[in-house]
């Protein structure tokens, strides 16, 4: 997902998403068990880690998955590293934590993994 979203408002996303656009179906979610539910109504401060572990759930626990996502239009895809999403400042565009440590780690100055984020 580009853009700067805060982790409440990828919540919010993330769950009219589930309901296929259903504002009212979210309001009458009864899955009490995830992790996402407590926030659904646009309402608190979700730590990082509660999407991480939503977009763990989503791939069967696997962590690898998680990684490699590719659904770039889903509103966690920025958050599944369970970090904030970091500013790459020569294009004001958001880009993964991790992305950026590779780049910080290889020494380069241009992100090795910035299409996954696009
Ligand atoms: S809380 Fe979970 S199950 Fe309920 S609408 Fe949101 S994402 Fe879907
Ligand atoms: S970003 Fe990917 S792993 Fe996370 S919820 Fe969305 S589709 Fe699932």
């Amino acid at each position: 997902m580009i853009g700067n979203i805060t982790p409440l408002e990828a919540v919010r996303l993330r769950c009219i998403d589930c309901t296929g656009g259903s504002h009212k179906a979210v309001r009458e979610c009864e899955i009490t068990d995830c992790d996402l539910f407590p926030y659904r109504m646009k309402k608190g401060r979700p730590k990082l880690r509660v999407l991480r572990n939503y977009c763990l759930d989503c791939c069967n626990g696997q962590k690898q998955e998680a990684k490699e996502c590719a659904v770039k239009k889903c509103s966690l895809f920025d958050y599944r590293f369970g970090k904030r999403p970091l500013k790459d400042v020569s294009t004001q565009k958001t880009m993964p934590a991790e992305a950026v440590l590779e780049t910080n780690s290889n020494n380069m100055t241009k992100c090795i993994n910035w299409d996954i984020n696009l």
